[in-house]
Parts: structure tokens; C-alpha cells; sequence
């Protein structure tokens, strides 16, 4: 009797998990009609967020960069690029026409977490002193130190409102950073006076989002690169925009007829968003309430927590995970790479997700039927966040005319439009080093494009967020002293 009423109630149990399960699996559903619906709330958001100033929850700022790289760039150029988890110092040096990168050189450190909360004093003067530490290394070889200043692109990976190429306020903090005292203050004067402080001589010359960075990294390598998405640690994208286009901003002048916007695409919302309740929990218990809403279904700061949330959710309604663990309830326990592992754990015994459970989240000795359990969790929620990035990026096309959608012959024959090769620059560790969620966005973006998807493509461009910001400070410089590019 007892044995057989405890097979019924796991059995029972078990039913409600396999609900919990059906819940999540609807919630997610990201089929091709709700994508193209998302496709077209990004273009229609992104005009809204064109015509004027809060006319969307899409910024479409201003970056000023009217002209992009073209490969005839020349000198030696620093770079530092401060933005997810990482911050990298960095310098090339080009060696102007036809030529390409002469040489690279990368450092990499991971920002203290205390940083991250801290002031913005504290922050900029650690900033300095490591890429005074780097200059001091990078020149100390065989080089003669250099005759002139020495010329930064910064690239900084949050929403700045720009008043020039090299001057703008934060407007807020997004991926966990919080320095109150730096939102609205100007990102490049605050630089420059810990530059001072360090002694450090450089010239801020170019102020930069990653996003930008990445396209003319993307551009440098290939002319027909027209936007740049970075999904890491957050997301967002940037595209090159007609001047005209811009009417918040009548009468912009720009030598190209053209300027990059930074779209700010995190921030992105949709009622056609498949949106569940462990999202609206995420976003209510994060430090950004109501923000960046897109960014919380798409990026690596997010995906393991909501995978986090579903399995405590689980483990509170069944035993199948034993006691309850406490480590279950601590935000952020489970980052995205060990998602990815877990999801990508192809030994029969799933070994790596009994690991990652039992060194992680302190839950042992689980079943093989509930590790699978957890792999298709973290596959639901993978595959959610792919195909709404891949139906962003659609969105971007459509806004330009390169979707096929027949904006421009006003053919509804999908073939019969002459479609440009489109290249979309992009970049971060999603895209990068998880080869299902790369997968699952490649699969979304064939569906939504059909055949127009051979005229498109991805190409990434490794660290272009840095080097990226180099480049536009080369060509930049180049630009002023000679007057064309
Ligand atoms: C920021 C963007 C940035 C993106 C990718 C977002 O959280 O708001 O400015 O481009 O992350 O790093
Ligand atoms: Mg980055």
C-alpha cells in the first residue's frame, strides 16, 4: 500500500511538472507569423523612434559617424572598449591602402564587480591606470615613442545621447552596472580627467557604442556591410541610415547623406513579444524595472536566470529536484554559458548537466529523465531568444529595403525583386560561442526571409567592438587632415 501510494503521488507529481513544462513550451512559441509580426513592430518602432524625440521606446540615437572605414586608414591607434563583463585595451596599427591591420595587440580583463557599483571616479581611475600600464608595455619594445599624441577611440557599450563624435551623456545604465553619479554626465570628460590624473597623454578623439564599432570593423573587411548587431552579455544594433530619414533631426548635415544610428534595440517592445511570467519576474526584480525588455528575453546577463526561475519553480511544486535548494533562489546563480553547456551536453549520461546541477545549484543525484527535463528547458528558452533576434535583424532589413518585401519594385513576388547582398556585422559571445542558439537564429531567419535569405549574411567580426572604434578613430583623423576619405 505504501509503496504503491508514493508511485502515485510521484507519478502525480510528475504530471504537474510535465504542466509546468506545456506552460513554458506555449509561452515561447515563436512561430514564423509571431516573428514576422515582431519584424514589423521593430520597422514601425523603429520610425516612430526617427520621427521624434521619445517617439518609441527605440532611442535611434545619433552616433555622427557619417562615413565608416575603407581600408586606406593610417598610423597607430588605441582603443578601449568598456562594456558587458569585460573591458579590453587595445592598438593597431594600419598601414593605409589595400593593406590591412599591420598589427593587434589586446589585453583583456575582467571588470571588478565591486567597479560595476561603484563611483565613476573609482571606475575611470582603474581604466587608466590599465591602459596606462598597456602603452607603457606596448612602447617600450624596439619603437621610438611617438611624435605626436596619441589617439583613443572609446568605445562605451551603453545608451549615450551624443552631442558630437566625441562628447555625450549616459542617459541610464543597462547589464548591471549602476554608478548613479555618472547617469547624465558626459562619458568623455570623466575619462579624460582620470586620463590627467594617471598622466597618461592621449586624446580622446572618437566616442563610440559597440554596436558601431562592430560595423565598421565590418566594413573595413567588406563594403557592403549595412548594420551590426552585438548579442553578449546585452544587445543591440546600429545601421547606416539616410540623413533624410532622420526627421527628428531636420536638416542634418552630413558629408555622406548618411549617418550610423544606434538603435538601442534592447529596449525594443512588442505586445507581440512571447512573454511569460518568469520574464515579468526577472524584469520586477531587476535593477531596471520596465527597461530594456527585448535585451531581458535575448542576452546572455538573462537567459540562464530565466532558466534559473522555471527550474525553482519546478522544484517547488514536485520533489523531482529533492529539497528544495537554496541556491535556487540567488538572482544570476546560473550564468548563460553553463546554460549553454548544459544545452549542448551530448553524453548519453548528460554528465555535464549532472555536474553544472550539482556544483552550481547544489541539486544531486537527479534522474536521467530530469536532466532531460533540463535541457529542454534551457532548449526553450535558447531557442525563444535566437529566433526574436533573428526577427530583429529582419526588422532592421525591412526599415532599409533589403527584407525582399518589395518596397521598392512593388512586386509581391519575392523573386522578382533584384536583391543587393546585405552583410550584417555581428558580434558577442551568444552568436559567437553557442553554436545551438547561432543555429536556432540561422533556422529563423531562412524561415522569415525565404529565398531572399541567400542575399543576406552574418559575418563576425571578432573584437570589432574595440578595434572598430580604432579604425573610426583613424579614419576619422585621416578624414580632417586631408578633407576626403
Ligand atoms: C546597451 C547597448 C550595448 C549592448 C551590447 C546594451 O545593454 O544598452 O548600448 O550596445 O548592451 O553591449
Ligand atoms: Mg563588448
Amino acid at each position: 500500500g505504501v509503496v504503491l501510494g508514493r508511485r502515485v503521488g510521484s507519478r502525480r507529481k510528475w504530471k504537474r511538472v510535465v504542466r509546468v513544462l506545456k506552460e513554458l513550451e506555449e509561452a515561447c512559441e515563436t512561430p514564423v507569423g509571431r516573428l514576422r509580426q515582431v519584424v514589423d513592430a521593430m520597422a514601425v518602432e523603429m520610425h516612430a523612434g526617427l520621427a521624434s524625440e521619445g517617439g518609441s521606446k527605440l532611442k535611434m540615437l545619433l552616433t555622427f559617424v557619417d562615413h565608416l572605414p575603407t581600408g586606406s586608414e593610417i598610423g597607430t591607434y588605441y582603443a578601449l572598449d568598456l562594456g558587458g563583463t569585460n573591458f579590453r585595451v587595445l592598438r593597431i596599427q594600419l598601414g593605409g591602402r589595400r593593406s590591412s591591420i599591420l598589427s593587434q595587440d589586446v589585453e583583456r580583463q575582467p571588470i571588478p564587480q565591486h567597479l560595476m557599483t561603484s563611483t565613476s571616479e573609482d571606475l575611470f581611475d582603474f581604466i587608466a591606470s590599465t591602459l596606462k600600464q598597456f602603452v607603457e608595455k606596448e612602447e617600450s619594445g624596439s619603437e621610438p615613442s611617438p611624435v605626436r599624441t596619441r589617439e583613443l577611440g572609446f568605445t562605451f557599450s551603453f545608451p549615450v545621447k551624443q552631442s558630437s563624435l566625441c562628447s555625450g551623456i549616459l542617459i541610464k545604465w543597462t547589464k548591471g552596472f549602476a554608478i548613479e553619479d555618472m547617469v547624465g554626465k558626459e562619458v568623455v570628460k570623466l575619462l579624460e580627467a582620470a586620463l590627467v590624473r594617471s598622466g597618461l597623454d592621449m586624446r580622446v578623439a572618437l566616442l563610440v557604442n559597440d554596436t558601431v564599432g562592430t560595423l565598421a570593423l565590418g566594413r573595413y573587411h567588406d563594403a557592403d556591410t549595412v548594420a551590426a548587431v552585438i548579442i553578449g552579455t546585452g544587445t543591440n544594433a546600429c545601421y547606416l541610415e539616410r540623413a533624410d530619414a532622420i526627421i527628428k533631426c531636420q536638416g542634418l548635415l552630413t558629408t555622406s547623406g548618411y549617418m550610423v544610428v544606434n538603435m538601442e534595440w534592447g529596449n525594443f517592445w512588442s505586445s507581440h513579444l512571447p512573454r511569460t511570467s518568469y520574464d515579468i519576474d526577472l524584469d520586477s526584480e531587476s535593477p531596471n524595472p520596465n527597461d530594456q525588455g527585448f535585451e531581458k528575453m535575448i542576452s546572455g546577463m538573462y537567459l540562464g536566470d530565466i532558466v534559473r526561475r522555471v527550474i525553482l519553480r519546478i522544484s517547488l511544486e514536485s520533489d523531482i529536484f529533492g529539497p528544495v535548494s537554496s541556491r535556487l533562489s540567488i538572482p544570476f546563480i546560473l550564468p548563460t554559458p553553463l546554460l549553454a553547456a548544459m544545452h549542448e551536453d551530448d553524453s548519453p549520461e548528460l554528465k555535464e548537466v549532472a555536474k553544472i546541477l550539482k556544483e552550481t545549484l547544489e541539486i544531486s543525484e537527479v534522474p536521467l529523465k530530469v536532466r532531460k527535463l533540463v535541457v529542454r528547458i534551457c532548449d526553450v528558452v535558447t531557442c525563444r531568444a535566437a529566433r526574436l533576434a533573428a526577427a530583429g535583424i529582419v526588422g532592421i532589413l525591412k526599415k532599409i529595403g533589403r527584407d525582399g518585401s518589395g518596397g521598392i519594385t512593388g512586386g509581391r513576388n519575392r523573386s522578382d525583386v533584384k536583391m543587393k547582398r546585405t552583410v550584417v556585422a555581428i558580434e558577442g559571445g551568444l552568436y559567437t560561442s553557442y553554436t545551438m542558439f547561432r543555429e536556432y537564429l540561422h533556422e529563423a531567419l531562412n524561415e522569415i526571409l525565404g529565398d531572399v535569405a541567400h542575399h543576406v549574411s552574418l559575418q563576425v567580426t571578432e573584437d570589432g567592438s574595440g578595434i572598430g572604434g580604432a579604425l573610426l578613430a583613424a579614419s576619422y583623423s585621416s578624414y580632417s587632415v586631408d578633407g576626403v576619405n
